[in-house]
Order: structure tokens, then C-alpha cells, then sequence
């Protein structure tokens, strides 16, 4: 399949281990899975009407998909944070490629203007926006190294060669395939936005080569969604439609 090469390369900048010589038939090192819990530290996300911060949420949630992935044994999963902490846009697609993913999940429960629009939604990198929500969602999570200070502004020169390179294509076509495969998932089990797949220039999914995706849980403007993410059972049910589409990608990547 033509975005295999994405995971392929994405495998290539995997660090080099110290590991014995391989033995015929040894099995190829298992894919790396980057999971981006939303905000943290003193930016807080989205904070429900009930007073829930949507960094909490995200890391709940985090660490929920991280132990099902985990117990899959298909997966190596790392964390751009599994603690209260801030972290720059522009460092969490950093740890990504110093870790060699072969995927980018970033996880939020963000809030918009409608306090009636609820459901799950799924968001991929574009120069432009799918529509006028998903521009103004767009903007909200750009605006969050704002809590950095100076310091996140003056980015390395490394950074910035990273988010000044262009997302390939294939690595485009890998993102669209992982969108879908969270919408197919989702459908049986979490309740979807209407046109669940979107698009707009999330600073966080700008990897050149790593393909990368958003999964807003619900919003945290929506009563409904602010207490079903609240809820551990809930936050397992789309921790589990979200390992489900990682398993679906993998499969169809050949990669599986
Ligand atoms: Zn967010």
C-alpha cells in the first residue's frame, strides 16, 4: 500500500538499540504508538461547565489507551506526558520523531462556542479548515504555547526545522487512513459529531513524516459529554474504539 512507506520511514528513525545479532525469524521491532494528552501543567484546555479541565480528562484517557495497547502485546507506546505537566506544540511533535513513531495520536476534549454540539470527533493537518468550528478549535489549540512564556517562542533550531518541513504525502494519506479508521470504530460505540472527520493547520500535527491525528473525546462545552468523560467506564469504552482503530490501521498498513 502507497502510505506504508510512511510507517516504514517512520521505523527508520527509531533509535538504534544495543540488541543481540538477529537470529532468522526474529520478529521485526513492534510499531511505537506517541499518545499526546491535551494541555497540562498551567494550561489547563477546556474547562467544563461542571469545573472539569479538559488536561485531566486527557490524560485519564491517556492512560487508559495506553494499558489497552499495551495489553494487546502488538505496540511500544510512549507519552508526550503521563504526569500534570506543560509541554510546547512544538516539543510534543518532537518527542514523537526523537522516538521514532510510527504514529501521533493527540487526545482532547476542547470547548466550542454551541454548548449543544456534542459527539466525538477525529482531525487532520490541512493548510486549510474543513469549516468555521474546526478553524476556531484550530486557533484555540495553537494559541496554548501562550502558557509557555518567552522561552517556547524562541523554539531550537531543530524544532524549527521540524515544523518548517512539509507534511509528505504520504504521510498525509497515512493520517486520512487512521481519520477513517477511528470514524469506523467510533460508530458502533461513541457517539460521533456529524461529519466526524475534519481538517485545519493544528500546529500539533505537523509531523513531516509521522502520520498524525486529533481525536476531540466530546466537548467539554456539552453538559452530556463533560459527564460521560468524566466517568472511568466511559473514558475506557473510546479508549477501546481508539485501540480498535490503531489495531485496523496497523492491519491495513501491513504492518499488523
Ligand atoms: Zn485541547
Amino acid at each position: 500500500m502507497p502510505w506504508a512507506g510512511a510507517l516504514a520511514r517512520a521505523a527508520h528513525h527509531a533509535p538504534k538499540l544495543a540488541a543481540p545479532a538477529i537470529i532468522g525469524g526474529a520478529e521485526p521491532p513492534k510499531p511505537l504508538i506517541m499518545l499526546d494528552p491535551g494541555h497540562g501543567g498551567k494550561d489547563p484546555g477546556a474547562i467544563g461547565l461542571s469545573g472539569t479541565y479538559e488536561k485531566h480528562v486527557a490524560e485519564a484517557a491517556g492512560q487508559e489507551l495506553r494499558n489497552q495497547l499495551l495489553a494487546t502485546g502488538r505496540y511500544r507506546v510512549a507519552m508526550t506526558r503521563s504526569s500534570d505537566h506543560f509541554i510546547p506544540l512544538a516539543g510534543r511533535v518532537e518527542l514523537a520523531q526523537q522516538h521514532g513513531a510510527a504514529l501521533f495520536l493527540s487526545m482532547h476534549a476542547d470547548a466550542l462556542h454551541n454548548p449543544s454540539v456534542r459527539g466525538a470527533s477525529v482531525y487532520t493537518h490541512a493548510h486549510g479548515a474543513s469549516d468555521t468550528q474546526t478553524a476556531d478549535l484550530a486557533r484555540t489549540e495553537n494559541s496554548a504555547d501562550r502558557y509557555g512564556g518567552p522561552l517556547v517562542h524562541g523554539a531550537s533550531p531543530e524544532v524549527q526545522q521540524i515544523l518548517a518541513s512539509l507534511v509528505t504525502e504520504e504521510t498525509r494519506t497515512g493520517s486520512a487512513h487512521m481519520a477513517q479508521a477511528v470514524v469506523s470504530s467510533f460508530r458502533s460505540r461513541v457517539l460521533l459529531l456529524s461529519h466526524p472527520h475534519r481538517h485545519a493547520a493544528f500546529a500539533v500535527l505537523k509531523s513531516a513524516q509521522i502520520p498524525s491525528v486529533l481525536v476531540e473525546m466530546g466537548f467539554m462545552s456539552n453538559r452530556l459529554d463533560e459527564a460521560a468523560l468524566k466517568q472511568a467506564g466511559h473514558r475506557a469504552m473510546v479508549a477501546g474504539a481508539l485501540c480498535d482503530a490503531i489495531n485496523r490501521y496497523f492491519a491495513a498498513a501491513g504492518a499488523g
